[in-house]
């Protein structure tokens, strides 16, 4: 079987490896030394195989499912035997024992180790367009990729920096495992290598071939670069950021929503007088009128070039406020300004024109969002540093070490109120199951919570039997909370009635987000019938100052329904939905 193995960012050639059903990867023995470092012998009088590697000492033998680990038997899942001439061992059994973590990726085909000296690598899935495959990569020899495609290497060494650290955000934005989206046109990669749709990458390989002569001195600028700003990404309010770039804004960057229509804290228009040695600060482009005619598909009128026709050509021009065009009428035809800018291959939608010639005036390249990688150089080159540079671009950020940031702990230092529904006498519940119910779930949650570090406020936690809406409110919004979760069961006179539902209150657009993440996690881990999520006015809803939601987990009034809320383990799993949904809600 053709398989590689990828250990510690790095890949071994594919060796001979027997795979087996329970992925156990048989692999030569003398395979591991190369693998590991490790010290190994094989004793040809006992027939013992030898290891030891991380102060541990695994002893196995030929033909024996018996092994030794630090004197101690273990078991393994398949005994080392002798194929084609190589005593073959189970590769995953071994790594378990040393410390080492096995992951198999079955669509690249890539057995992927990380031993205790890298357990913290963070890899990602690269989509390499040109070449048709998805690999797997460390995230640092990405990065390297992605810096000598996107930063032109005669830029100052602070802003081959800065820019380093965007291209590093941008990918540990989008990786899946870490809660990120994905490439959006590959749905098995974390990451493409188009540049229309997520970071330009080349291979080494690649850069020798271009870099020839240059390429030992253009390499050590990126690897400089790369390790000056190891682990280093751009957050804001814990979370990595959407570090988008473009090559030159022309005097002054955009707000988000006035180019993709949503608005990012981060992402506002700032001014931007450092990219006018870029050569795209200014450029112009000529256009005959049938270019016109034939790129925009429409057909002007007849007549011979001149100032009147062209004057009243283009008109209803709207800009966005760095200027950049919106909408623009030709003819008696409307245009977005991105249209423009594809149809006509212009560099950026800032652009004028010369009514005489038809002429095209354009100031910038790219979208004109985020970080402007010429300021970055004009700044770097005033004697800006990193973070002057990091912080102008992207409004209100911080540079953290990937390792401590929070994203792995999206919770952390998030206040929660969580509210247990009803309380003391009702009707439905004679028996008291409901309440015991709601009770359980909001201490199963309120436990998981403090576990990823949220701060828990629970409206019931010291009151027994019925409070006030209006105090459960009060306590939410005192507390400032991030959330509030209020839980329920739910009644019908139909007995028949079955199945989970969330509300938000109407208008309350991150609620609605919150409903939807929680409503989606809890189908998902408890597998009852999908009532939706909802609007409602409820009280609870409508007075708290926060993203807020109200579950109702099932139907007290079903007896099926009734009956699961008495399952220990139904309970449980209900509050590892909330608490999936919750986190969604943050990751993406
Ligand atoms: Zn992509
Ligand atoms: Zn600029």
């Amino acid at each position: 079987m053709d398989l590689k193995i990828f250990i510690d960012g790095k890949y071994i050639l594919t060796e001979k490896i027997f795979n087996t059903e329970n992925e156990d990867f048989m692999v030569p023995f003398s395979l591991l030394s190369k693998l590991f470092g490790a010290n190994n012998v094989f004793e040809g009088n006992s027939c013992e195989l030898k290891l030891k590697r991380w102060g541990i000492e695994v002893i196995m033998k030929a033909g024996s499912k018996k092994a030794l680990v630090n004197g101690k038997q273990k078991l393994m899942p398949i005994e080392p035997l002798a194929i084609e001439g190589s005593i073959m061992v189970p590769l995953r059994f071994v790594c378990e024992q040393i410390g080492a973590v096995v992951d198999w990726d079955k669509k690249t085909g890539t057995i992927i180790i990380n031993t205790p000296e890298n357990k913290d690598s963070i890899l990602l899935k690269v989509y390499i367009k040109d070449e048709d495959r998805l690999v797997i990569m460390d995230l640092e020899e990405y990065v390297k990729g992605a810096a000598a495609a996107e930063i032109p290497l005669n830029f100052h060494e602070e802003a081959v920096r800065a820019i380093t650290i965007a291209l590093r955000t941008f990918a540990v934005k989008r990786i899946r495992k870490l809660g990120g989206y994905g490439c959006r046109s590959n749905g098995e990669a974390d990451i493409c290598t188009d540049q229309k749709c997520c970071q330009g990458w080349i291979s080494k390989a690649q850069l020798q071939k271009i870099w020839q002569n240059d390429f030992n001195y253009n390499w050590s600028i990126i690897q400089k670069a790369c390790s000056d700003t190891k682990g280093l990404i751009i957050t804001f309010n814990n979370n990595p950021i959407d570090a988008v770039y473009h090559l030159t804004c022309g005097g002054s960057t955009e707000n988000s929503e006035s180019i993709w229509g949503n608005k990012v804290s981060y992402l506002r228009k700032v001014g931007c007088t450092y990219c006018s040695h870029s050569p795209y600060y200014r450029s112009q482009r000529d256009l005959p009128l049938s270019e016109l005619e034939n790129k925009l598909g429409i057909s002007l009128k007849d007549g011979p070039l001149n100032d009147k026709l062209i004057s009243g050509l283009i008109e209803k021009i709207e800009r966005t406020p760095g200027s950049r065009i919106k909408k623009i009428v030709v003819g008696e035809y409307e245009f977005e300004g991105r249209t423009l800018l594809e149809l006509f291959n212009l560099p950026s939608t800032r652009f004028w024109w010369d009514i005489k010639q038809l002429k095209f005036l354009i100031t910038g390249s790219g979208h004109g969002v985020g970080l402007c990688k010429y300021g970055a150089d004009g700044m770097a080159r005033s004697g800006k540093t990193v973070d002057d540079i990091l912080t102008h671009y992207y409004t209100g950020v911080k540079i953290e070490r990937l390792e401590d940031y929070s994203f792995k702990k999206p919770l952390k230092g998030k206040v929660i109120t969580i509210d247990q529904g009803y309380g003391g006498n009702l009707e439905t519940d004679t028996s008291g199951i409901l309440e015991e119910a709601n009770r359980k779930i909001c201490g199963y949650l309120s436990d998981m919570l403090k576990e990823e570090e949220a701060i828990v406020i629970q409206t019931r936690e010291k009151q027994e039997g019925y409070i006030s809406l209006s105090e459960r409110v009060r306590i939410a919004n005192e507390a400032d909370s991030d959330l509030f979760i209020s839980i329920h069961q739910n009644t019908h006179k139909d007995k028949n009635v079955s199945g989970t539902e969330t509300f938000y209150y109407p208008g309350d657009r991150a609620g609605k987000r919150l409903a939807e993440c929680i409503q989606e996690s809890l189908l998902k881990f408890l597998g009852r019938k999908n009532r939706g999520v909802k609007e409602a006015n409820f009280y609870v809803l409508r007075e708290t100052n926060m993203a807020s939601v109200l579950v109702e987990v099932v139907f007290i009034t079903n007896l099926e329904e009734a009956c699961i809320l008495e399952d220990e383990s139904f309970l449980k799993k209900t509050a590892e939905g909330i608490l999936s949904g919750i986190l969604k809600y943050y990751r993406v």
